[in-house]
């Protein structure tokens, strides 16, 4: 089950200004940066309340967040809901019909492990679902 909005996902173009100005926004500092290698971005966090907003910036011109840009511009790109178990969330939303762009979850941002849903099954809002990576 889906535990709360674990986090907003943003794509911009440049962290060296889109920081400064969500720390002027929501009145406290990035409190991390974090370079996610096998997605080409480099994500910057901040917490509010229970909720954290990420930035997004390409590293890469081929990355998806640069061609997300490409695309749409900068703005909205997805919404990552907590879940208390990936693998059974994965399932019982591919038994409701809803396309996975992951069939195993994978390392994302922040010490998670993560899956996206196709957004042409979810009214083209890009979905995450995450969950904590378990201590070794
Ligand atoms: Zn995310």
């Amino acid at each position: 089950f889906m535990l709360k909005t674990e986090h907003i996902g943003i794509a911009v173009k440049e962290l060296a200004i889109s920081i400064p100005l969500f720390e002027k926004l929501l009145n406290s500092k990035c409190y991390k940066t974090e370079l996610v290698e096998n997605e080409k971005v480099n994500t910057a966090f901040f917490k509010q309340g229970e909720t954290k907003i990420e930035l997004l910036e390409s590293t890469d011109p081929n990355g998806v967040i640069a061609k997300f840009i490409e695309r749409k511009g900068e703005g909205l790109h997805h919404i990552a809901f907590e879940v208390a178990d990936i693998k059974a969330e994965m399932k019982r939303l591919q038994d409701e019909g809803f396309v996975l762009l992951n069939e195993e979850p994978k390392p994302g941002a922040d010490n998670k492990l993560v899956c996206f849903l196709h957004p042409k099954g979810t009214n083209e809002v890009l979905i995450e679902l995450c969950m904590d990576k378990k201590p070794v």
